[in-house]
């Protein structure tokens, strides 16, 4: 497994991903020989006549900061093309951009909570429908496309429970009902799942996680192998103007250089704290696609290079326990988001999805003892030690 991670055996590319991460769209400058992409913190470009440009007119339509950083994101999916957004959330808005009143949606039932508040609380206003289901019964998903369906969107792992969802299957299906295949890989990272060859038409990232990597910059990115959607992808990013700063798309490009080996060290650092949570008298269960004992484990095994840097997991405690807990960890620290080389932690019922009533959340397996954590690139000891230390001085 460890061999292959982000490359495929019958992978076309000229150079395995370890390379694209930090060579696709990488040339050094023509003009100074600047080997790193420069920030080109431009709005505006001289042109020669009326019209007459030299590829840029305007920074919302483009940057060469970001055509380097699009360029790099796309080979990384082993896509033709990607654009840039200026949050995962700018990215989401406009695969919905492509929809029209009176379509339908299926979409996975926990879907991150900001997806969730887009479709429902923004969207629905715009006569678009939303059908939230369990994606890791094919059947279920099979039931609920209909007619007018036109999207089926994806997560994958899930957030928090880390469920697998077989995206081969739901392309398939979304291929039957002539609609569009999206898959939001920002928990799993192209370097270990990579949607577009298992049938999907686009891969949405959240760049704000693994793919910046050090929790200082916001960003989105959009990937498709279709000419046609990457064409009205770059019309809505234009028009609607969700477009991240030469800044932003700088600190990305920084960050997916080392996507690789963060990764390998997030996934291993994961594992063992899995491992070792799964043997530990205080904790009820471990939510890691990795241990054997998940339920979709060899579907992770099958469709995912190695199983990722998120462990959730659950005590046998009161939700103040559990918020003890989050509270007292010195080198997991406590806060939302994900993907940094940094070790969070955090309480889903009174964070992350603290917006969903409690029966709801009970009945979704959000349990008052359950927590998340993004696993680091920290010494592993010190990461378990500090659970160790706030288990111990928060629970009696
Ligand atoms: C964070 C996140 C988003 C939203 O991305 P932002 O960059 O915060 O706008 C979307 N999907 C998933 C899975 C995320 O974790």
């Amino acid at each position: 497994m460890t061999e292959e991670r982000g490359n495929d055996s019958d992978d076309a590319e000229p150079f395995r991903f370890e390379t694209r991460s930090i060579h696709a769209g990488q040339e050094p400058d023509e003009e100074t020989g600047a080997l790193m992409t420069p920030i080109y913190a431009n709005s505006t470009y001289v042109q020669d006549g009326p019209g007459d440009h030299r590829g840029y007119e305007y920074s919302r339509t483009g940057n060469p900061t970001r055509t380097d950083l699009e360029v790099n994101l796309a080979s990384l999916e082993g896509g033709e093309f990607g654009r840039a957004f200026s949050s995962g959330m700018g990215s989401i808005n406009t695969v919905l951009n492509l929809l029209e009143s009176g379509d339908h949606v299926v979409a996975s039932e926990d879907v991150y909570g900001g997806t969730h508040r887009i479709f429902t609380q923004v969207y629905e206003d715009y006569d678009l429908e939303f059908s939230f289901v369990d994606m890791t019964s094919p059947d279920e998903v099979s039931e609920a496309v209909r007619e007018e369906t036109e999207l089926l969107w994806v997560e994958t792992p899930t957030n928090p429970l880390l469920n697998v969802v077989d995206i081969a299957a739901m392309a398939d299906l979304a291929d039957d009902a002539d609609a569009i295949c999206a898959v939001d890989n920002t928990f799993a990272t192209p370097y270990l799942q990579r949607p577009l060859d298992l049938g999907a038409d686009v891969v949405s990232h959240s760049l704000t996680k693994y793919l910046g990597g050090h929790s200082d910059v916001v960003g989105g990115a959009l990937v498709t192998d279709d000419a046609d959607l990457d064409e009205r992808f770059g019309f809505y990013q234009n028009s609607v103007g969700a477009t991240p700063g030469p800044h932003d798309c700088f600190l990305v490009l920084r960050g997916t250089k080392t996507l690789p080996v963060r990764m390998d060290r997030h996934c291993d650092n994961a594992r063992e704290i899995a491992r070792w949570l799964d043997g530990h008298d205080r904790v009820e269960r471990v939510y890691y696609p990795g241990l054997e004992s998940h339920p979709d484990h060899d579907l992770a095994s099958e469709q995912m290079d190695d199983f990722g840097g998120m462990v959730s997991f659950e005590l046998d405690a009161s939700l103040e326990e559990t918020a003890d807990v989050v509270s007292e960890t010195r080198v997991f620290t406590l806060a939302e988001s994900l993907g940094g080389v940094e070790s969070l932690i955090e309480q889903p019922a009174t964070m992350t999805h603290a917006a969903i009533p409690k029966e709801e959340r009970v009945a979704a397996g959000l349990r008052d003892g359950l927590i998340r954590a993004s696993v680091g690139i920290e010494n592993v000891e010190d990461l378990k030690a500090d659970l160790e230390r706030a288990f111990d001085s928060a629970l009696r």
